[in-house]
């Protein structure tokens, strides 16, 4: 049986005792207050949701006991940014990643958490094709800039996954996979992700489009013909199905041409050398744990 991981307020610790957790908040006092020693074992990572947290409060997460992987939620990329400095001080104690909503100004957010080495994760929903052409110039930054040194997620698993020839979807990338991943309300009521309230996540449907196929048989779906479907999952038919995929088909196929470049580049290397496996292996193991 998959192990689920709830994503729960701070004050609803003591429910979900035992179980895989990510706490969240506004303020970290709160999330110390609440979490034990213990109960650190089972927290996947803390997530603040908001960067607007004073200094003084922020010394209590550099002076926190354990070692604890933080989320900063980025939902204003374009006025927030500069407040990613502030927690650039705990990043002895904790690592960090951005969570930075795709919307227009946030290739700049990326490109400070970068420069700061957070991780990132690219929050995206349906986006418009004036932010494929900022999602592109990130995925240019990802993929061929060397001092990049932390992955941006979704592209840095699908690309693996991709080059690797391993299966992955973005419902699983972006925790948004009800086998995987639940969000728990401020009023406790279980849903998939924010995205998702008042979506039961028993209901598998939504992992192909908000509704059944058997809904409308004689449709073409357009995911049903898509070469992205095994690593996309139908992401990004939810909420609108008629949203055009053009966009994003686009970055799915840079990844994928990056991954193609990547397997006949070491292929050529290791024909040369008399195979070379133990350098692809230790390689693929570099971007796996790191970029
Ligand atoms: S890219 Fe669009 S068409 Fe292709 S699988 Fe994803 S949601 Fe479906």
């Amino acid at each position: 049986m998959n192990s689920v991981t709830y994503n729960i307020p701070a004050g609803m610790v003591a429910a979900y005792r035992g179980r895989q957790v990510v706490v969240r908040s506004h303020d970290p006092a709160e999330i110390i207050q609440h979490l034990s020693d213990d109960d650190l074992d089972n927290v996947q990572y803390i997530q603040l949701l908001s960067p607007y947290v004073a200094p003084e409060t922020l010394m209590l997460l550099a002076n926190w006991g354990r070692d604890v992987r933080l989320d900063i939620v980025i939902r204003h990329p374009a006025l927030e940014f500069p407040l990613l400095y502030n927690f650039s001080r705990l990043l002895d104690k904790h690592p960090i990643r951005a969570s930075i909503a795709v919307k227009p100004g946030f290739a700049k957010a990326v490109r400070l958490a970068l420069a700061l080495k957070f991780a990132v994760k690219l929050e995206i929903e349906q986006p418009e094709p004036a932010l494929i052409e900022e999602m592109a110039e990130v995925l240019d930054l990802y993929l061929h800039r060397p001092n990049v040194s932390q992955p941006v997620e979704y592209f840095h698993s699908i690309f693996l996954s991709l080059y690797q020839q391993e299966p992955a979807t973005l419902w699983v990338v972006q925790e948004e996979d009800p086998e995987y991943f639940r969000f728990v309300t401020d009023d406790g009521v279980e849903t998939v992700s924010p995205r998702f309230a008042g979506v039961d996540p028993k209901n598998k449907t939504i992992a192909r489009s908000e509704e059944s196929l058997e809904a409308r048989p004689l449709e073409v779906i357009e995911c049903d013909t898509c070469e992205f479907l095994k690593c996309c999952g139908g992401y990004f038919k939810w909420p609108n199905r008629n949203f055009s995929c053009e966009g994003v088909k686009t970055i799915f196929g840079t990844l994928n041409g990056a991954a193609v470049e990547l397997r006949a580049d070491l292929a050529t290397y290791a024909a040369l050398h008399g195979g070379a496996s133990h350098d692809e292996k230790s390689f693929v193991g570099d971007l796996s744990s790191n970029k």
